[in-house]
């Protein structure tokens, strides 16, 4: 309820979320790949062109080499590039990510 509250994993994800797109950059999305960021789920996707396939961030299948990854900020732009939605993680099941890119105007 209160708005000033440290920021746990949840509320992490909330402010993902708010800020549309918290992951800006390869290196930052290649992190929550290797990590399995949860929180970057819906957030970008990943494909790999080895394999034809995309994944969301936290996907539990062997994870690609760097070279081989992709990064899509949506399922569709994914798929419109070419790539199959990986039938594992299912990252076109996700509800859609937030369509606001704008937070990415203040990376670095
Ligand atoms: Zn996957």
């Amino acid at each position: 309820m209160r708005p000033s509250q440290a920021a746990t994993g949840t509320d992490l994800r909330a402010m993902t979320r708010e800020t549309g797109w918290n992951f800006a950059g390869d290196a930052a999305r290649w992190q929550a790949v290797v990590r399995r960021a949860r929180e970057a789920d819906g957030v970008f996707c990943y494909a790999v062109t080895t394999t034809g396939v995309y994944c969301r961030p936290s996907c539990a299948s062997r994870r690609p080499r760097r070279e081989n990854v992709r990064f899509y900020a949506t399922c569709a732009a994914a798929e419109a590039a070419g790539f199959g939605p990986c039938k594992r993680c299912r990252p076109n099941a996700l509800p859609a990510a937030p369509a606001r890119c704008e937070a990415a105007k203040g990376a670095p």
